[in-house]
């Protein structure tokens, strides 16, 4: 994650769900480069620490909130990273400008949240409503970014696309005026996308 630049210094946070149903959340404030696997903290779905030498991460509230929100997801990924959080200090979504928009979102288009104090519960609420059923990732207003998947892995991989399309999208607008696709266009370009990709056995 430092080396991909989405998360400068210490910012943003990864979080995923056990089989048991808890949560292994990073450290707060420890350098990515640093940490061991050991330094996770495991704490129950209502925050509560239960194992773990380190302090969590200072968004607990906000992860645990989205994965009592969303039962079946099983990472969280928050990032502050640059051309996303641009965009969300502007308190812009990121519009269907790119047909990959439709990898991270039923309707091609990156929803905001609204804004609230970071860490608490009512940032969960905030980011849970933008995500909806239709939107694996979101833009937090003056804050930074969320994505939501199966798991950690996926939600971070979702988390470069997004920054991807934030970097399109900003650059376009500084240019001229983007042109949007339809809901058609997304649609297929959904329903491809689902049916790409392989795997090594
Ligand atoms: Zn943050």
């Amino acid at each position: 994650m430092s080396a991909s630049g989405l998360v400068p210094t210490t910012s943003g946070n990864v979080s995923g769900r056990t089989p048991e149903g808890d949560i292994l959340i990073t450290p707060s404030g420890l350098p990515y480069d640093d940490l061991e696997p050991e330094d996770l903290v495991l704490v129950n779905v209502e925050g509560k620490v239960l194992e773990g030498a380190l302090q969590p991460s200072s968004e607990v509230p906000m992860h645990t909130g989205l994965y009592r929100a969303k039962p079946g997801i099983g990472g969280v990924v928050h990032t502050h990273a640059p051309y996303s959080t641009a965009l969300a200090c502007l308190g812009l979504e990121i519009p269907p400008v790119h047909y990959l928009l439709a990898a991270l979102s039923e309707e091609g288009r990156v929803p905001l949240a609204g804004y609230a104090t970071y860490g608490t519960e009512e940032l969960a609420g905030y980011a849970s409503e933008a995500l909806g059923d239709a939107h694996s990732v979101c833009l937090l207003q003056n804050h930074g970014t969320i994505a939501v998947g199966e798991t950690a892995d996926k939600a971070y991989s979702l988390t470069e696309i997004l920054e991807e399309m934030a970097e399109i999208y900003f650059r376009t607008r500084l240019a001229g005026e983007p042109v949007i696709l339809s809901s058609e266009r997304i649609a297929e370009a959904r329903a491809k996308i689902s049916s790409y990709g392989q795997s090594k056995g």
